[in-house]
C-alpha cells in the first residue's frame, strides 16, 4: 500500500495496480486482499490503493504506473447499495471504513476509478471487477436513479469487465499482457483490447466475430430493445442466468455496439482454494489506520468453507456472482486455518462463523453436468435428485474444528438453508445444540406462497417444520433460543394483504419482527427484472409496489416508522 513497503520488497515498480473502494484489511473475506494474494502466489508484483480521493490524482498515482494493468472494485459491496437505505436515504455509516463512517468512496466507484485510472495512467489496460462491474455487466435497471442503464463497460470505457469470481480471469489477463509486453508493447487500449477479447469470466466491448468459430453464442436483447419494452429486461436476465450455467458466449447490443460476455471462468479447484486460503493472512487492517473499521470486528475470526451457491434465489446478488457451483476447501485446510486462527494476538477462542453465501452447503455436489442444466435452481421448486449435500459430514467438520486446541466455542453465523438441513436430522441437531448461540438467524422471507415461489425460496410449511425441530432439540439441551427471522417487504408480486397475512402469522406467534428489509431491486437479478418489468419469469404480470409511497405502505405493516426514514 506504500512505497516503503514496496521498497522493502526490493520493488521499484508494480505489475499490477487494484483499487478498491474498501479499506484495506489483510483477510481472506475481503476481496481485494484475496486477489492480491493469488497474484502475488503467482508472481505478479501487486499494489494496493484503497479509498483513494478521486478530486485528485494524487492517492491513485501513489505507487506509480503499473506494468500490466490496474484493477478497480467498488469493494464488497455495490457503492449505491452501501451508500443509500432501501428508501433512497443516505447512510451516515460504512462499515468498511475506518471508523464506520460514510463517505470514503464516491457513488458509482467502479466507474469513477475507471475514469481517475484512465486520466493518470494513459493506455495502460482498465479492468472492472467486483459486484458492483459484475452485476452491472449488462444492460441493468438502477432503482437509485430509477432508470434503465447501459453495460458499465460503456459508462466507465474500461477495457474489461471481470465478472464472478475474478481469480483465473486476472491471471489470464496478466498472463497476455506479460506475454505481450515481453514481445515489445507499443502500448495502446486499442490493441490491448483486442489482446484481451475472449478471457473466460470477463466482458468486452466487441462484436459477433469476437466469438471463436462454432462456439455457442446467445444474442440478449440489447439496450435499446429494453428501453422499448420493459419485459426485455426479463428475457435478457433470464438469458445471462441461463448463459451462466451453458457456458456460452452472449452478446447484448448497445447501439451499434456489442458487448461480448465470454463464457464464465471455472470456480477454482478445491486444491486450489487450499492454496490460496492458505496464504498468511495477518487479519488485520493495514497498519496505516488508527480505527478500527467494523466489518473487521465482525468476521476476523470466521472461516470461508466454501464458494457458490445452489439456491439460484430470484433476488441474490453474492450467489449469482460466485455461481450455482460449489466449490468446497478439505477439512485438511480450515483446520490449518483455524489453527492460525488461535495463534492471532487478539483471539478469545471463538471461530465466530464457518459458511460460504449459505451456511450448510460444504461438500455439495451435483451429480450430473451442470452445464447441460435447464433449472435456475438446484433447490426449488423442489431439491434436484442431482444434487448431492453430505451435511453429517458438515456437522463432523465442525466438530472436528472445535476440538482443536484453543478453540472453546464454534458459532454458525452464515444463513442456513432450513430446507437443505431439515433433510440432514443429524446436521440440524448439531446446528441447534451445538454451534448456536443463542439466536439462529434464519430467512424464512415471507409466508405468502405466490411470494416465495417468486423469491425461489421454499415453502414457508419448510420453515414451521424446521422452527419445531429448533424449538424441541433447544428445549432438549436444555438451552433458551430464538429464531431470528429474515423478512422482506414490498418484494414484486407481494401485495398488502401478503403483508397482513405475514404480520398476522406473526401475531399468531408473539413475535416481533427485528430483520424487516425492504426489498432492494439490485442490478442484474431476476428479481430486479421483475420489479422493473412488472412481469414473473413467465411473462405473466404481477402487482408491483414500485413507488416509495406503496413501499414504506407494505413495510410499516411490519416495521415502525423510523425503521425508513
Ligand atoms: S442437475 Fe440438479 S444438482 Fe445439477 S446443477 Fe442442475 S439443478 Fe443443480
Amino acid at each position: 500500500m506504500t512505497r516503503p513497503e514496496m521498497g522493502r520488497l526490493g520493488w521499484k515498480e508494480l505489475d499490477i495496480l487494484l483499487v478498491s473502494g474498501d479499506a484495506y484489511v489483510d483477510h481472506p473475506a475481503f476481496g481485494t486482499a484475496l486477489l492480491a494474494s493469488w497474484l502475488a502466489g503467482h508472481g505478479l508484483r501487486v499494489g494496493v490503493v484503497c479509498q483513494p480521493r478521486w478530486d485528485r490524482p494524487t492517492d491513485i498515482t501513489a505507487l506509480g504506473r503499473p506494468r500490466l494493468f490496474a484493477g478497480a472494485s467498488s469493494g464488497a459491496l455495490d457503492s449505491m447499495l452501501a451508500h443509500y437505505t432501501a428508501f433512497r436515504k443516505k447512510r451516515s455509516d460504512d462499515a468498511y471504513t475506518p471508523g464506520g463512517r460514510a463517505g470514503a468512496r464516491p457513488n458509482r466507484a467502479a466507474i469513477v476509478y475507471a475514469g481517475l485510472l484512465r486520466a493518470a495512467f494513459p493506455g495502460l489496460p482498465v479492468v472492472l471487477g467486483g459486484i458492483e462491474a459484475s452485476m452491472r455487466r449488462a444492460a441493468h435497471f438502477d432503482f437509485w436513479s430509477d432508470s434503465l442503464r447501459r453495460s458499465i463497460l460503456l459508462d466507465s470505457k474500461a477495457d474489461l469487465v471481470v465478472y464472478g469470481m475474478g481469480e483465473r480471469a486476472v491471471l489470464e489477463i496478466a498472463r497476455r499482457l506479460r506475454a505481450f509486453l515481453a514481445r515489445g508493447w507499443a502500448a495502446g487500449p486499442a490493441r490491448a483490447r483486442g489482446l484481451l477479447a475472449g478471457i473466460p469470466g470477463t466482458a468486452f466491448i466487441g462484436a459477433a466475430d469476437d466469438v471463436p468459430t462454432g462456439a455457442p453464442c446467445v444474442r440478449v436483447p440489447s439496450f435499446e430493445a429494453i428501453q422499448a419494452s420493459p419485459k426485455e429486461l426479463m428475457t435478457a436476465t433470464l438469458a445471462l442466468e441461463a448463459q451462466m450455467r451453458s457456458g456460452a458466449f452472449a452478446l447484448q447490443g448497445h447501439g451499434s455496439r456489442d458487448v461480448v460476455f465470454a463464457p464464465p471462468a471455472e470456480p477454482l479447484s478445491p486444491a486450489e482454494l487450499d492454496r490460496l486460503y492458505g496464504n498468511p493472512f495477518t487479519r488485520d487492517p493495514h497498519p496505516a489506520y488508527e480505527e478500527t473499521i467494523p466489518a473487521v470486528e465482525m468476521i476476523r475470526f470466521s472461516l470461508t468453507s466454501h464458494r457458490g451457491c445452489a439456491g439460484g434465489c430470484s433476488f441474490c446478488a453474492l450467489a449469482l456472482h460466485q455461481g450455482r457451483r460449489i466449490s468446497s476447501r478439505s477439512r485438511e485446510s480450515l483446520e490449518q486455518e483455524a489453527r492460525r486462527l488461535t495463534r492471532h494476538p487478539s483471539w478469545d477462542g471463538s471461530v465466530t462463523d464457518v459458511g460460504g453465501p449459505s451456511a450448510n452447503m460444504w461438500g455439495s455436489r451435483c451429480s450430473a453436468d451442470p452445464a447441460r442444466c435447464g433449472r435456475p435452481s438446484c433447490l426449488n421448486p423442489a431439491v434436484c435428485p442431482h444434487f448431492q449435500d453430505d451435511q453429517e459430514a458438515l456437522a463432523g467438520l465442525l466438530r472436528g474444528l472445535r476440538a482443536l486446541p484453543g478453540v472453546r466455542r464454534l458459532r454458525v453465523a452464515s444463513g442456513v438453508r432450513h430446507d437443505l438441513a431439515l433433510r440432514s436430522p443429524g446436521y440440524a441437531r448439531a446446528l441447534v445444540r451445538e454451534f448456536t448461540g443463542g439466536q439462529l438467524k434464519l430467512a424464512p422471507e415471507h409466508t405468502s406462497a405466490g411470494v416465495l415461489k417468486l423469491m425461489r425460496k421454499p415453502p414457508f410449511s419448510a420453515f414451521e417444520r424446521f422452527l419445531s425441530v429448533f424449538e424441541r432439540e433447544s428445549r432438549s439441551a436444555g438451552k433458551e433460543q430464538f429464531v431470528v427471522p429474515y423478512l422482506v417487504s414490498a418484494f414484486p408480486g407481494c401485495t398488502d394483504a401478503d403483508m397482513k397475512a405475514l404480520a398476522a402469522w406473526l401475531k399468531d406467534r408473539g413475535w416481533k419482527p427485528r430483520q424487516v428489509q425492504c426489498f432492494i431491486p439490485a442490478p442484474g437479478t431476476v428479481a430486479t427484472a421483475m420489479f422493473h418489468a412488472g412481469i414473473d419469469p413467465e411473462g405473466r404480470p404481477i402487482s408491483v409496489a414500485r413507488t416509495d409511497a406503496e413501499r414504506i405502505r407494505q413495510h410499516r405493516v411490519l416495521m415502525p416508522v423510523e425503521s425508513y426514514r
